[in-house]
């Protein structure tokens, strides 16, 4: 294991050269553990003007390549991914604590962001206008310049390569800061860039202070593109910093998805679905099932499939594959710990789990239960606020009316989810839901084809597909008169 992390770079990546921070490195641990995995160094002001500096530089040489020829290197970049998928998703199990299996299907995730994408660099088409005879109306799509990627700790390699892939592709050289819980997934991805042959100064990586690395990067005018995936209150901060700037922006902010189950949904369908979306990353996903709308009628039975099954699910070290790791840190349990408190303190029951894990194996680590709370309302702190955790909050409704109502009571709008096998019910509340995303009879909504993304407070912009690829790029109508003077 120490071998395996020993391979993994721990310094800031500028101008296609490793170099330390002028700053005090800072340690990763493993949240199963509490191990210190790697001391990282870092950066501030400095570091992060040169990224800039270094990007701004490599934009002329990099947006001038022939398509072909970035979507060959982006390809190398997604072979080399496939072959060091083993040890990427170890090391990513080890500062996270996700599953190995689930880490392994995370990074195969990058590999296929960057096929598809250098792919669609290949295919970002302009227009020809209908003009007058003796002109030509050209509508060209440029990249937009230097990208500032910021991103989460929770998908620490793929939260980075569904953005890096689509800018990398419209021609946009890029400075990424990632969360300082996983560095380490995020170092070892740009090690495998720097492996490929990527030109110097194409992708940059700083780490350190996120507010001081955040301000020059927002305040910079060479930014002109700022994607952030993270919680709603930093995203709305770093919306507000660039404005005077006024640069692009993308936010994936939080979520709070609803899933409803109506009567005439398939039911063992419905509940293995949920366990496995909402233990997904130890529920730590903004687009887990967080509100879970049981139609009276099927309630009891709903009820009863779930307790039978959340019995078997295991609780572990990452690197053993249970179903569950750690979740992230003490911050993340007491956050838990207080939903649940507030709920049972105005009513709602705890049907199953419920605590946090102390005993061994679980001692030095941050574990908490798979949990099941019953008699969940809208006074409760978790009816509103996104659960980053294992508890499944269950919610009675009568009617469709009534549920699409409840549904859209939040700030939130990322994803949704409802089991119908009705043709009329399915048809209305997909419409109805106010929600980037709408999973009908699916849990599976997220892949390099589709549009990811959210309305409201879950922010704006989209990720994946041909709309991902759009969001690093500008359009320039050229107007061509051919009338010479005689
Ligand atoms: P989370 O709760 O998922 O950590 P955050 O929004 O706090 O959500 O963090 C997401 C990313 O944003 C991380 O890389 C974090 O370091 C960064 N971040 C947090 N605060 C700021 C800030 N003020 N400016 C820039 N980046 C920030």
């Amino acid at each position: 294991m120490i071998q395996k992390m020993s391979q993994v770079p721990t310094q800031l990546f500028i101008d296609g050269k490793w170099v330390d921070g002028g700053q005090e490195a800072v340690p990763v641990k493993n949240p199963a553990n509490g191990e210190t995995l790697a001391e990282v160094s870092q950066g501030a002001e400095e570091e992060t003007q040169q990224a800039i500096a270094a990007a701004k530089r490599a934009f002329p040489l990099w947006s001038k390549k022939a398509p072909s020829e970035r979507a060959q290197l982006m390809n190398k970049i997604a072979d080399m991914i496939e072959e060091e998928a083993d040890r990427l998703a170890t090391i990513m199990t080890l500062e996270q604590g996700k599953p190995l299996k689930e880490s392994r299907a995370e990074v195969l995730t990058d590999v296929e962001n960057f096929r598809w994408n250098a792919a669609e660099g290949q295919r970002i088409y302009g227009e020809i206008v209908p003009a007058p005879y003796d002109h030509h109306w050209l509508v060209r799509k440029q990249a937009v310049g230097v990208v500032a990627a910021i991103t989460p700790w929770n998908f620490p390699s793929n939260m980075i390569a569904r953005k890096i892939a689509p800018a990398l592709a419209a021609g946009c050289t890029l400075v990424m800061k990632p969360s300082k819980e996983t560095p380490l997934s995020a170092l070892a991805l740009v090690d495998i860039f720097d492996r490929a042959g990527m030109p110097e100064g194409v992708v940059n990586i700083v780490l350190g202070s996120s507010k001081v690395i955040g301000k020059v990067l927002t305040d910079s005018d060479d930014v002109r593109k700022l994607t952030f995936t993270g919680s709603t209150k930093t995203g709305q901060l770093l919306y507000e910093q660039c404005a005077a700037t006024l640069k692009h922006i993308s936010l994936e902010l939080g979520g709070h998805a609803p899933f409803i189950v109506f009567e005439d949904a398939d039911i063992p369908s419905a509940a293995e679905n949920l366990l496995a979306a909402k233990f997904r990353n130890n529920g730590q996903v903004c687009t887990a099932p967080n509100r879970i709308f049981l139609h009276k009628t099927i309630k009891e039975e709903f009820t009863q499939v779930l307790l039978d099954k959340i019995s078997s699910i295991t609780v572990g070290n990452g690197l053993d594959d249970p179903d569950i790791g750690p979740v992230i840190n003490e911050d993340g349990l007491k956050k838990i710990e207080e939903q649940l408190e507030d709920a049972s303190n105005k009513g709602a029951r705890v049907l199953y789990g419920g605590s946090r894990l102390t005993k061994r194996p679980y001692a030095d680590g941050t574990f908490f239960e798979p949990t099941i709370l019953d008699g969940v309302t809208n006074d409760m702190q978790i009816y509103y606020e996104e659960t980053f955790g294992p508890v499944i909050p269950l919610i009675e409704f009568t009617d469709v009316d009534e549920v699409i109502a409840a549904a859209n009571d939040t700030e939130f709008g990322l994803a949704s989810y409802f089991f119908s096998q009705d043709l009329q019910t399915i048809s209305k509340v997909a419409r109805e839901l106010d929600y980037g995303m709408v999973g009908v009879n699916e849990m599976a909504i997220s892949n390099p084809a589709v549009p990811f993304g959210g309305v409201k407070h879950s922010g704006f912009g989209r990720e994946n597909g041909k709309y991902g690829v759009e969001e690093y790029i500008d359009v320039k109508f050229i107007d061509i008169n051919t009338q010479l003077e005689k």
